[in-house]
């Protein structure tokens, strides 16, 4: 009897809503970050990403109920480099968890396990939102995915050491598949090979580091400022000579200023996903990155 009533004990704690069996809780902090969690914690992980592919990850409130979620979690991934020191490190105060504060176990940062791009040689906020580590944006480089990768399974076999096969097993399979990835990726990167785009923000750095694409303007004036008409009318000018054939965004980015530019030249203007969710097919790692080629591939073909 005393069995049966342990039984009805367990089962009812388990059907309890917000019951998870996962070990480890997650706290990322942009889509990308869920993603790769979920690859390599499979059902040991309950993944929260504080963010959506519709979100500009620079500026996010910091909110009570981002707060509560980040109270109860043993890791925090997010891509550092300064992309969330508007909200971050608020967060991390006001949570009070000693287990995820900057040095411990439970908190990562994808840039710092990658080289950055665009390290500024002075650091001068007259530049505008200049990041001192580098460009934060690292995860279009299917390469900093593989290391990133890495250093997720390493914090989880640390923090979870009853599963470890299960998520060194897991990042095996990741691996195996990224890689196969990768090379059919790169069966097309002549497609890309010195390509002049125009981005609206310095969002794509890495995919653009990877494609061979060459950046020749930015619509943002100066990183994190708005692009105005003076800087548009005078990017009409310069482009001429160089003749850029696209102009790419985030979903996050207004299309406001594209769309003129667009308008005002034979330029083609495409939204790419730029992380996981950022539209109805790219629903993983593997279909943000098919995707985004995809869409790359369709612009040119349509010129
Ligand atoms: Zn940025």
């Amino acid at each position: 009897m005393r069995i049966n009533i342990f039984l009805i004990v367990i089962i009812a704690i388990s059907i309890m809503p917000g019951y998870s069996k996962a070990a480890v809780q997650i706290f990322a902090c942009e889509p990308e970050w869920a993603s790769l969690s979920h690859e390599i914690g499979g059902d040991k992980v309950a993944v929260f990403s504080a963010t959506s592919s519709r979100q500009d990850p620079h500026y996010i409130r910091a909110k009570p109920s981002l707060i509560a979620r980040m109270r109860k979690s043993d890791l925090v991934i997010g891509s550092g480099a300064s992309l969330e020191i508007g909200w971050l490190p608020i967060l991390l105060r006001k949570a009070g968890n000693s287990r995820i504060q900057p040095g411990e176990l439970g908190y990562l940062m994808a840039a710092d396990v990658v080289d950055t791009l665009d390290k500024p040689m002075t650091l001068d906020r007259s530049q505008g939102d200049v990041h001192p580590e580098g460009n934060p944006h690292i995860h279009l480089n299917p390469y900093n995915i593989t290391l990133v990768a890495k250093a997720v399974t390493d914090r989880l076999v640390q923090l979870d050491q009853k599963n470890i096969d299960h998520y060194r097993r897991r990042q095996a399979i990741f691996l195996k598949k990224w890689i196969e990835a990768i090379k059919r990726w790169e069966l097309e990167l002549g497609l890309f090979k010195d390509l002049p785009v125009v981005v609206h923000h310095t969002s794509f750095a890495y995919l653009e580091n990877w494609l061979g694409l060459r950046r020749i303007a930015t619509l943002e004036p100066k990183p994190g400022i708005p692009p105005t008409t003076g800087h548009l009318r005078s990017l009409l000018t310069a482009i001429r000579k160089k003749q850029p054939q696209l102009i790419l965004r985030t979903p996050y980015d207004s299309a406001k200023a594209s769309t003129w530019l667009s308008g005002k030249s034979s330029l083609r203007a495409v939204k790419l996903p730029y992380t996981v969710g950022g539209d109805e097919k790219s629903d993983n790692l593997f279909s943000l990155f098919d995707q985004t080629l995809l869409l790359l591939k369709g612009a040119l073909h349509d010129k």
